[in-house]
């Protein structure tokens, strides 16, 4: 799993050619490539960044059919989500847990009508349902949300859905890759399609930090590039139009005392018709997101005052207790890849699919985007089935249903409530073996913050983590619980690192620089 033993494969001349190459390294490419490589075809993932860099670590981190897609009457979409939530729940077992959500109720409607239709979402999940929904009274609803606005509350009604670590899944998602014997690079753009006779042959990759080229030859090729799809789609036809309509989301972390108990809050109608979250997360709250659209795909999206504001206003209409401007520990942004309506001006992304999209050029190149995190399995079964027949290859069934991802703990129960995350799930004894063989990476990288000195070297040698930022924004998740907090880690980190990569002093300076850059940007300004 080591990058430079992968790039060297790859640069050194092998006369491999893939059955696929998968473009993008979120949650729908390292989908289609695990997915790929557990039928036994040979895959090949390039991914431009890191792993989970765009919108794969920017989620609300709900494994979710989406309630608001139920009011909607997208019943379709809400049946297969449910299903993958279950099917995740099993396969990524030390990632996904179980978590209540109250949906409090304020007029005498509120409980019949939500009651029944989280009735409805319970029946809809069949065999792979979680706890069923139920009315709590007033008592009981600020047993399990003790800083909720009492003024009015009449009680709420409960339902499970799913929670998960977004960026550690996909991680997990690239170690499967190689359990499976595929290939996965980070920090290698494609920045040409090959082609012969016109038909879409394999890809041109660069190294983004030797710049070597190397050519991949394919038999098939998918853009999973999400936000990002129209660029590359452009390689193929410099005249494609546009697919995607980037929509931003924004979230603000605040600290675990303006939620405490084990639920989340799900406001099901803000002012303007939105559903708004508060969800407790890594002994945090995530409060958001909001639905703004926007012109272009940029890799570090930055939140609007306005939807700040919009966060902020919603929040204080639920929480007693509420949180300013000086409690966000960290503000992200994500962008939703939603796929344009044919005459669609991208002005009203609510109203835009949220269901995936594959779509195949006249050269063959095939483009998967739109969905959500929840459904990447099912996305990428139907990726490859199109591309097994865009390449002619012979048909071998899709296995990821009960495929387990790495380091899913065998038989182990639902994480519930309150209980703590096992991010490492079955590689956990060999993280505290690490630990255990030398006392300074037992240290905490940050009083305030869970991540011991460890898990760096850990991820340099079995996550492929490059850079300060892969360890603090997507190996551990420090830039999210806080972004002041992380940046104090950045020279430990930074040194830690080199010493794994074997990286210099001007490069360690340049890399704290670096991150403290980029950190800044999900510091709210006071
Ligand atoms: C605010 C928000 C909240 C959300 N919350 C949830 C949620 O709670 N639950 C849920 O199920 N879903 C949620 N989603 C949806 C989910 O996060 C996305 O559907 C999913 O992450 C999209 O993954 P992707 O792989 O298609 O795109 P991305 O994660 O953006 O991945 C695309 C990758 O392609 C790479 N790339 C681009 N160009 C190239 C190139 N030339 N060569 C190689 N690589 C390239 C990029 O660097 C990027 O890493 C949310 C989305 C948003 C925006």
């Amino acid at each position: 799993m080591r990058r430079e033993t992968v790039l060297n494969y790859l640069t050194g001349g092998a006369a491999t050619r893939w059955d696929l190459v998968v473009i993008g390294g979120g949650a729908t490419g390292l989908g289609c490539a695990v997915d790929a490589a557990a039928r036994g075809l040979r895959v090949l993932l390039l991914e431009a960044h890191d792993f989970a860099k765009g919108t794969s670590s920017r989620s609300t981190k709900l494994v979710h059919g989406g309630v608001r897609y139920l009011k909607q009457g997208n019943i379709s979409l809400v049946i297969e989500a449910l299903h993958e939530r279950g099917r995740l729940c099993r396969n990524a077992n030390h990632l996904v847990r179980h978590l209540s959500f109250i949906v409090p109720s304020y007029h005498w409607w509120e409980g019949p009508f939500y009651g029944i239709g989280l009735k409805m979402y319970d029946q809809l999940a069949g065999k792979l349902g979680l706890k069923p929904s139920r009315w709590l009274g007033r008592d009981e609803t600020l047993r399990h949300l003790p800083n909720l606005e009492t003024d009015g509350l009449l009680g709420g009604v409960e339902y499970y859905d799913g929670q998960f670590d977004d960026a550690r899944l996909a991680i997990s998602l690239m170690q499967t890759i190689f359990d499976h014997d595929g290939l996965a690079l980070n920090y290698c753009p494609v920045v040409e399609l090959v082609k012969e006779n016109g038909i879409v042959a394999g890809v041109r990759g660069r190294c983004a930090e030797t710049g070597v080229e190397f050519t991949s030859h394919a038999k098939a090729v998918i853009n999973a590039t999400g936000v990002f799809c129209d660029a590359v789609r452009k390689l193929d036809e410099p005249a494609a139009p546009a697919m995607v309509a980037p929509s931003q989301g924004v979230h603000l972390v605040v600290p675990r005392e303006f939620l405490p108990g084990a639920s989340a809050v799900m406001i099901p109608h803000t002012d303007d018709g939105r559903v708004l979250f508060a969800v407790p997360w890594h002994d945090r709250v995530i409060l958001g997101t909001t639905d703004t659209p926007v012109p272009q795909a940029e890799l570090e999206p930055r939140a609007l005052p306005e939807e700040i504001g919009f966060i902020f206003h919603n929040a204080e209409r639920y929480l007693a207790r509420q949180p300013g401007p000086g409690d966000v520990l960290s503000v992200y942004a994500g962008l939703r890849p939603l796929v344009r309506a044919p005459s669609g001006d991208g002005h009203n992304t609510a109203a835009l699919s949220r269901d995936h999209t594959i779509v195949v050029s006249p050269s063959g190149l095939l483009t998967i985007t739109g969905g959500k995190w929840t459904t990447y399995r099912r996305m990428a079964q139907d990726a490859v089935e199109h591309a097994m027949q865009v390449a002619g290859l012979e048909h071998r069934a899709c296995v990821t249903e009960t495929l387990p991802v790495h380091g899913a703990l065998p038989e182990a129960p639902a994480i519930e409530g309150e209980q703590g995350w096992n991010v490492y799930g079955s590689d956990t004894p060999a993280v505290a073996a690490l630990a255990a063989g030398e006392s300074a990476l037992k240290e905490k990288l940050h009083p305030t913050l869970p991540f011991v000195a460890a898990e760096v070297v850990w991820a340099a040698r079995n996550e492929m983590a490059r850079t300060v930022e892969d360890v603090l924004a997507r190996r551990t998740r420090a830039l999210l619980l806080g972004a002041r907090a992380s940046v104090d880690c950045a020279p430990k980190v930074a040194a830690l690192l080199a010493r794994e990569l074997g990286r210099d002093a001007a490069w360690q300076k340049k890399q704290i620089a670096e991150y403290t850059e980029l950190a800044k940007g999900y510091v709210l300004p006071k």
